[in-house]
Order: structure tokens, then sequence, then C-alpha cells
């Protein structure tokens, strides 16, 4: 199934370069207009082969416990506000309001920088990909509890139904309607294999399609 999953995924926009290149070796990009169109569109199409490659690398490196993780204790609410600071670019060329709800005290959890900016940027990622077309927004709240921290990545987005929310933390699922969408389907399973060896948890709300998405990850806190 997997494996279905996988060539289907790269067979796609592969299948897309090649009738692009084809069309411009028969002339049919003829103004310079409709070239820099088809170079586009095959750029594009070579990042989500891109992307799902590296995708699957670090996805196969998790599963077989191939990746070291270099803890260190640090502040998870400054680490978040500098990721926002990372991503405000991305988030403004989408139009998406931005609220900021992170506390203001310091927060100490043992974090592994790089890898914890891998499930923050999936999640981020999909909160763009996943937006409303009118006044998308996403709120970034966090909070001591628990004898740790909740990092709650709210977005009011297209949403997911309630059957989904635990199928999309496996590697390749994706809910149906996301196709159309460029994605590989294994975010959500780097993230929560990354948050796994934090010792951590990490899980998905939403109130259903068309009402927006609550991304939850939960750190202990270093002792
Ligand atoms: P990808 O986004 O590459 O498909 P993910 O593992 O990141 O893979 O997500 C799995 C699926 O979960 C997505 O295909 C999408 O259907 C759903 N999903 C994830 N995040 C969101 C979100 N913020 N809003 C709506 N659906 C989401």
């Amino acid at each position: 199934m997997l494996l279905a999953n996988i060539s289907h995924d790269l067979k796609t926009p592969i299948t897309s370069i090649k009738g692009y290149v084809e069309g411009i070796r028969d002339g049919v990009a003829d103004t310079p207009e409709k070239m820099n169109r088809y170079l586009d569109t095959i750029h594009a199409k070579a990042e989500v082969i891109d992307d799902m490659v590296n995708n699957l690398s670090t996805f196969s490196k998790l599963e077989l416990s191939r990746l070291t993780f270099n803890f260190e204790t640090a502040d998870i609410n400054a680490f978040v506000n500098e990721f926002l600071e990372d991503y405000r670019l991305d988030f403004e060329k989408n139009n998406i309001k931005l609220i900021n709800n992170i506390s203001a005290d310091a927060a100490y959890v043992k974090l592994d920088r790089e890898k914890m900016s891998r499930v923050f940027a999936n999640l981020a990622d999909n909160a763009v990909k996943y937006k409303r077309e009118d006044n998308p927004s996403l709120e970034i709240t966090t909070f001591t509890r628990d004898g740790g921290v909740y990092v709650y990545i709210s977005d009011n987005g297209i949403g997911i139904e309630e059957k989904e929310l635990q199928n999309v933390f496996d590697g390749f699922y994706r809910v149906d309607g996301s196709r159309s969408i460029k994605g590989s389907g294994l975010g959500l399973g780097i993230a929560k294999q990354i948050v796994e060896k934090h010792g951590g948890k990490i899980w998905l709300k939403s109130d259903g399609l068309g009402k927006g998405t609550t991304a939850v990850v939960y750190l202990p806190a270093a002792c």
C-alpha cells in the first residue's frame, strides 16, 4: 500500500514535468509568457518531488531510529517566538493574520532545536496549505500545565472531520479532499515521531469541516 502511494505521488509530478518539457520541445510554448509559465510549472513540480524525497528520507530515518537527537535545555516560549519570526514573511505572503498568545514567562523543556523546528514548520505549512480563502488566521498559544508546556497552533482553515483526526498521523495518509493540494502525507507522521522522541505528545482537534484545526503539542518540563 505504501509503495503504491509513493509511486503514485512521485509519478504524478514526473508525468507532468515530461508533458511540459515535450510541450516546449514541440514549440507549444511559443511566446515568452507561455515559456515562463511552462518553466515555472516544471520548477514547481520538481520542488514537489524534492520535498517528497526529503520527507521520505526523514520519515524512514525516524522509523529506523537512525536520526541522532541532540537535546539541550531551552525556553520553548522563546523558541516558538523565534520560529514565528522566521515564518513571518510566509504568513504575510499568504495573507494569514498571526495572533501571538505565547506566554511571556520562560518555560524550560528538553529540545533538539533542529528537529523541533521541523515539527513547527510542518504544522505551519499545513495551516498555510489548508487555510480558508477569506480572512485566514493563525493563533499560537502556549501555557504551562500538567508538568509541561502546551503549544496550541490554531488555524481557521478547512478543518478536519472527527473520524480523520487520528488517521492523519499515519505516514502517507491524506484526507481525500487534500489530494488537489500538494503534499506527501508525511508531515504529521514526522512531527509525531519527533515530538514523541522528546517525551511529548501531539494531536489535532477540529470542530469539523470548515471550522478550523488546532494542533496541540505537549512537551514535559525539563527537570
Ligand atoms: P500533507 O499535508 O503533506 O498531506 P500531513 O501529514 O502534514 O501531510 O497531513 C496529513 C493530512 O491531514 C493532510 O493531507 C490534510 O488532509 C490533513 N491536515 C493536516 N493539517 C491540516 C490543517 N491544518 N487543516 C486541515 N487539514 C489538515
